[in-house]
C-alpha cells in the first residue's frame, strides 16, 4: 500500500486522533479528535509531519506524489462542504496552519483566507452582502501571505510592519485612528497597495491562482520549521528538528462577517491561578489572529453571554466534555460565524507553575485524575515557582503613595520582578549578558522577541491581553508578565516609554508586579513567597495561605508515593531548620570544615595549621574541640532523631590561610609570629591539583589527631544530646576513599574515640561509620570497601571530576561548548552522566550490597537536588538523597514521580541517558572546592 502523507477530518469523523501527534502534530492530532467526538470543527485535511522532512531533503520542493495526495483530499473538503476552490460564484477559502508534536505558539507561519482573489472576492461579496468584510478578509489575505510567502517583512529591529506601515499612511490620508473606521473602498485600496508593494519590494506578483497560492503556502509554512525564532524556541524548549511540522489546511470559518460572528480564545481554567472559572477573551467581529495579537483589546469570556448567549452555553458545554475527555485544562480557540460556533484548535493548557499545581490537586479532588496522574503532571522544577519572591508589601505601598505608580495592566504572569527596562529584545539578551536584571517593555511581543523575554526578569506590553503571545509565552518561561498597559507610551526609535507625563529612558529602574499587574517606577525589593513565609520565616498563618495549602498536598501525596528518603546537605543548626521545614528527613552530609570558618574557629584552625609540634597541634586542637562540639550539639537538637550524618575534615589546609602578603601578614601578627613564617607555610602547602592532593581522609591518615578531635566533638555532642532524652545516632562518614585500607586506618580511630567518651560520659549511643565513594577506585572496589562501611555515600561532585578527568573549578570554560556541541547531553555536574558515572554508581551499589545486603547508600553531590539525577538514584536503588535545604521541596516530589514513572516495566528504558540535547547557557560553574 502507498504510504499515507495526508489525514482527513470532518464533523463527526476523522481519519486521525489525538494519539497520533507525532504524524499529525499537536494541532491535527486534536482537530482530529474533536471531529472524531462530533464536534463543531470547521473541516479540512492535514499533511503529516515526515512530509517536513521529505521537503528538506527534496531541496525545498512538495514531492509529486505529496502533491497528489493533497489535491486528493482538496476534492474530498470540496464535495463535503459543497464548494470549490476559485469557483467564482461560491469560492473555497482555507487556512493553512503549520502544527508541530510540541506546542510552538506563534513561531511558525499561518495563512488565513487562501483562495480569495479578485474573482472569488467579488463573488463573495455578492454571496454575503458585506463588501467591507469581504475586504478586510482579502486585505489580510494578501498581507500574510505577502509577508510569510513572498517575504515582505521589517528589515530593522526598529523598523514597523511595512503593511501595518501602509496602513498608518491610508488611516491619516483619511483622517481616521481605528482599523474599525477603514471603509470597504478604504480596504480595496489597501488590497491594491499591498499588491504593489509587494511587487516592488520583492520583484513577486502576488498570484491570483488559488492553487498557486495553496502550494505556495503549504511550502512557506513547511520553511517556516526553519526559520531563526522556530530554531531558536526548539533549542530553548529541547524539541529535536527531525520531528517537522504538520500543514493544516481547513475550511476558513470567519468571526469578522458582521456583529453576530467574533472570535475569541480561552482556557478550561484560569492559566494563571489555576482557579476552576472558564477564562479567556474574544471580540466580536473579529478574525482569529486579532485576539492573540493585542491589537485591540479583547473582552472577558464571561461578556459573551450577554454578545451571543446560546453560542456562550454551547462554548460550557464544550469545556466540560473536553476537560473530562483530556482529563486536562484545555486552551481552546472558537470562531462565531454568523451565531454558528466552530471549534478551530484545542490542546492542553500551558500554564504557571501556581496554576499547574492547583489544577493538579483541583483535578484530584474532582476525582478527574488521580493522585498519581497529579504528581506525574508537575514538574520537580515548577515547585521553584511557588518560592519565588513578591514585593515587600511595606515598599510597595511607600512606593504607590509616593507616586510612583506607573501604570495599572493586566496580571499575565505571577511573581515580582525588579529591573532596569529596556525596549528590544536584541537590547535586552545585550544586557542580560552584561550581568543587568531587566525589563522588556514592548508595545506588544511577537515571536522574533522569545530571546530578549528569555533573558528578561519581566516583560511589560502596553498592548494585548491574558492570551496575548506576551501573555502566554511569558507563562510558559515563568517569567513575571504585566500586558495591556494602555498608558504606556513606548518609542521604540528614541528608547523611551512615556507615561502619566513622565518620560523613563532606556536603562532605568521599574518594578512590575504580575499577580495584581502594577507598574512601578524605580526598584522594589522582594520577600519571599507564601510558602517561605509559612514554612521558614513563620510570618504567616497557613489557614491564610491558599497556595501554601496546595503545595502542602502535593508534598503530602509525594511522601505517600516515593521510596527514596530525602536529607539535606546542612552544616549550621538554621539551615538543618529550614530544611527539616521543607521536610528534609535528615542530614545527608554535613561538611565540617564549613564550620571552621563560622565565629572564632579560624583562628585556632590556622593556629593547628601553623603549628610545628604535634604538641602545638594539639594544643590548637584543643581549643576547636568544645567549638565544634558545640555545632554538632546545634545540629542534632534541631535534628532530633533523625539521622545526621558528619563528614570528617575533608579540603586541603591552605584553603584556610590567606593567599595575599596582605592576609598573611594580619594574621601573623594577630598569633605574634614573623611574617615569613606564615608565607613559607602558605608555599609549603602549596599543591599544584589541590584536589588530588592532601584532602579528604588522607588528611586524616597523616594527622591522625584531627580525625581524633573531630570524632570527639561528635560523640561528645552526641552523649550531652542523648542525656538530654533526645535519641542521636550519628554517622561519621569519611571522604575521598579509594581503598579500603585508607577506611579502616580512620575507622579505628573513630571507633577508639567513641568508647573512650561513652566510657568517660557514662552513657551509650548508637553509631555508624561509613564513607563518601567519590573516586572511581571507591566504587570499583566497593565491595571491599563495604566490608568496614556502615554505609556510603556518593560524592558525585568529586566522583564526576576523577571520572571523567574534568576539575570543577576549570570546567566551566569548556563544558558551554561541549554541551551545545552535544558532547555531553547536560552540564555533567549539574545532571548526573548515566553512562559513565552512573554506572560506576551502579558498580557501587552492587558490589557493596553484595558483601552488605543491608548497606545504606544515599548521594550528597550536588546532583541530589536534580530531578533527572534523582530518578536514576531511585533507578539505582539508593536509600536516600541529600540536597541544599531549598531544593527539599523539589527532591521530594521528583522521588515521587521516579517512583510512579518507572513501574518496573519502564525501568529499563529510563536506565539509558536522557536524549541529547543542545541547551545553550545551561553549564553551570562548576564551583571552586568550597
Ligand atoms: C562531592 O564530592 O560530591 C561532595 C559532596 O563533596 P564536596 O563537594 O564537599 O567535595
Ligand atoms: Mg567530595
Amino acid at each position: 500500500m502507498a504510504k499515507k502523507y495526508v489525514y482527513f477530518f470532518g464533523i463527526g469523523a476523522a481519519e486521525g486522533n489525538m494519539k497520533m501527534k507525532d504524524v499529525l502534530g499537536g494541532k491535527g492530532a486534536n482537530l482530529a479528535e474533536m471531529a472524531g467526538l462530533g464536534l463543531p470543527v470547521p473541516p479540512g485535511f492535514t499533511v503529516s509531519t515526515e512530509v517536513c522532512a521529505i521537503y528538506y531533503r527534496n531541496k525545498r520542493r512538495i514531492p509529486e506524489e505529496v502533491r497528489r495526495e493533497i489535491e486528493k483530499n482538496l476534492r474530498k473538503l470540496e464535495r463535503a462542504v459543497g464548494q470549490s476552490f476559485g469557483d467564482p460564484r461560491d469560492p473555497l477559502l482555507v487556512s493553512v496552519r503549520s502544527g508541530a508534536r510540541a506546542s510552538m505558539p506563534g513561531m511558525m507561519d499561518t495563512i488565513l483566507n487562501l483562495g480569495l482573489n479578485d474573482r472569488t472576492a467579488a463573488a463573495l461579496v455578492a454571496k454575503s452582502g458585506n463588501d467591507r468584510f469581504v475586504f478586510d478578509s482579502y486585505r489580510r489575505f494578501v498581507q500574510m501571505y505577502g509577508d510569510v510567502v513572498l517575504g515582505l517583512k521589517p528589515v530593522h529591529k526598529d523598523d514597523i510592519d511595512p503593511f501595518e506601515a501602509i496602513i498608518e499612511a491610508k488611516k491619516h490620508e483619511r483622517g481616521i485612528k481605528g482599523d474599525i473606521d477603514l471603509t470597504a473602498a478604504d480596504l480595496k485600496d489597501l488590497v491594491g497597495r499591498f499588491k504593489a508593494a509587494i511587487r516592488q519590494k520583492t520583484g513577486h506578483e502576488f498570484p491570483e491562482d488559488p492553487m498557486a497560492q495553496l502550494w505556495g503556502a503549504v511550502g512557506a509554512v513547511l520553511g517556516s520549521w526553519m526559520n531563526e525564532r522556530a530554531i531558536a524556541y526548539r533549542k530553548l524548549y529541547d524539541i529535536p528538528e527531525a520531528w517537522g511540522t504538520a500543514v493544516n489546511v481547513q475550511l476558513m470559518v470567519f468571526g469578522n462577517m458582521g456583529n453576530d460572528s467574533g472570535t475569541g480564545v480561552a482556557f478550561t481554567r484560569d492559566a494563571a491561578t489555576g482557579e476552576n472559572v472558564f477564562y479567556g477573551e474574544y471580540l466580536m467581529n473579529a478574525q482569529g489572529e486579532d485576539v492573540v495579537a493585542g491589537i485591540r483589546t479583547p473582552l472577558p469570556i464571561a461578556r459573551l453571554k450577554n454578545d451571543d448567549a446560546k453560542a456562550y452555553a454551547r462554548l460550557e458545554k464544550i469545556r466540560r466534555i473536553l476537560e473530562k475527555h483530556y482529563q486536562d485544562m484545555m486552551d481552546i480557540e472558537f470562531t462565531i460565524q454568523q451565531g454558528r460556533l466552530y471549534m478551530l484548535q484545542c490542546r492542553v493548557g500551558k500554564r504557571t507553575a501556581f496554576a499547574a499545581i492547583r489544577i493538579a490537586v483541583d483535578m484530584v479532588g474532582e476525582k478527574l485524575i488521580s493522585e498519581r496522574d497529579a504528581l506525574s503532571r508537575i514538574e520537580p522544577d515548577q515547585l521553584n515557582q511557588l518560592l519565588r519572591p513578591i514585593f515587600d508589601p511595606a515598599e510597595r505601598e511607600a512606593a504607590i503613595k509616593s507616586g510612583r505608580l506607573l501604570a495599572k495592566g493586566l496580571n499575565a504572569g505571577p511573581g515580582a520582578a525588579t529591573g532596569r527596562v529596556v525596549f528590544n529584545s536584541v537590547d535586552a539578551e545585550a544586557w542580560a549578558q552584561r550581568g543587568e536584571k531587566i525589563i522588556l517593555a514592548r508595545i506588544e511581543t511577537s515571536p522574533e522577541d522569545i530571546k530578549g523575554m528569555n533573558a528578561a526578569e519581566g516583560i511589560l506590553t502596553a498592548r494585548g491581553g491574558m492570551t496575548s503571545h506576551a501573555a502566554l509565552v511569558a507563562r510558559q518561561m515563568g517569567r513575571v508578565c504585566v500586558v495591556g498597559c494602555g498608558e504606556l507610551a513606548i518609542d521604540y526609535a528614541g528608547h523611551t516609554m512615556t507615561v502619566k507625563g513622565r518620560t523613563l529612558k532606556e536603562g532605568d529602574w521599574i518594578s512590575i508586579d504580575g499577580t495584581i499587574g502594577q507598574v512601578i517606577e524605580g526598584q522594589i525589593n522582594t520577600r519571599p513567597s507564601e510558602v517561605l513565609q509559612v514554612l521558614i520565616e513563620k510570618t504567616l498563618d497557613q489557614a491564610k495561605a491558599p497556595v501554601y495549602q496546595t503545595f502542602a498536598k502535593v508534598m503530602k501525596w509525594a511522601d505517600k508515593y516515593r521510596t527514596l528518603r530525602i536529607r539535606t546537605n546542612a552544616d549550621q543548626p538554621d539551615q538543618a531548620r529550614n530544611a527539616v521545614a521543607f521536610g528534609a528527613e535528615g542530614i545527608g552530609l554535613c561538611r565540617t570544615e564549613h564550620m571552621f570558618f563560622g565565629q572564632g574557629k579560624i583562628g585556632p584552625m590556622r593556629e593547628m595549621i601553623l603549628a610545628d609540634t604535634l604538641e602545638q597541634r594539639r594544643a590548637a586542637l584543643a581549643k576547636l574541640l568544645p567549638l565544634q562540639r558545640r555545632d554538632f550539639a546545634g545540629i542534632f537538637e534541631v535534628m532530633a532523631s533523625r539521622p545526621v550524618t558528619i563528614r570528617t575534615i575533608d579540603p586541603p589546609l591552605h584553603e584556610f590561610l590567606p593567599h595575599e602578603e596582605k592576609g598573611q601578614r594580619e594574621i601573623a601578627q594577630e598569633m605574634g609570629i614573623p611574617y615569613e613564617k606564615v608565607r613559607e607555610r602558605v608555599e609549603s602547602l602549596h599543591e599544584f591539583n589541590p584536589m588530588l592532593g592532601l584532602r579528604g581522609c588522607r588528611l586524616g591518615i597523616i594527622y591522625p589527631e584531627i580525625t581524633e578531635m573531630q570524632a570527639r566533638a561528635i560523640f561528645e555532642a552526641a552523649a550531652a544530646t542523648k542525656k538530654k532524652g533526645i535519641d542521636v545516632e550519628p554517622e561519621v562518614m569519611i571522604p575521598l576513599v579509594g581503598h579500603v585500607r585508607e577506611l579502616a586506618d580512620q575507622e579505628k580511630l573513630v571507633r577508639a574515640t567513641a568508647e573512650t567518651v561513652m566510657k568517660e560520659q557514662g552513657v551509650r549511643f548508637k553509631y555508624l561509620v561509613g564513607t563518601m565513594i567519590e573516586i572511581p577506585r571507591g566504587a570499583v572496589t566497593a565491595g571491599e570497601i563495604a566490608a568496614v562501611a556502615e554505609f556510603f555515600s556518593f560524592g558525585t561532585n568529586d566522583l564526576t571530576q576523577t571520572a571523567l578527568g574534568v576539575s570543577r573549578d576549570d570546567a566551566g570554560r569548556f563544558l558551554i561548548p561541549y554541551v551545545e556541541k552535544g558532547i555531553y547531553a547536560k552540564d555533567p555536574f549539574e545532571v548526573i552522566d548515566r553512562d559513565g558515572v552512573g554506572q560506576l554508581m551502579r558498580m557501587g551499589v552492587e558490589r557493596g550490597r553484595r558483601t552488605r545486603p543491608a548497606l545504606k547508600i544515599g548521594i550528597c553531590g550536588e546532583h541530589g537536588g536534580e530531578p533527572s539525577s534523582i530518578e536514576f538514584c531511585h533507578l539505582i536503588g539508593l536509600n536516600y538523597v541529600s540536597c541544599s535545604p531549598f531544593r527539599v521541596p523539589i527532591a521530594r516530589l521528583a522521588a515521587a514521580r521516579a517512583a510512579i514513572l518507572n513501574a518496573p516495566k519502564a525501568a529499563a528504558k529510563a536506565m539509558k541517558t536522557p536524549e541529547p540535547a543542545k541547551k545553550a547557557g545551561q553549564v553551570k560553574k562548576a564551583g571552586r572546592k568550597r
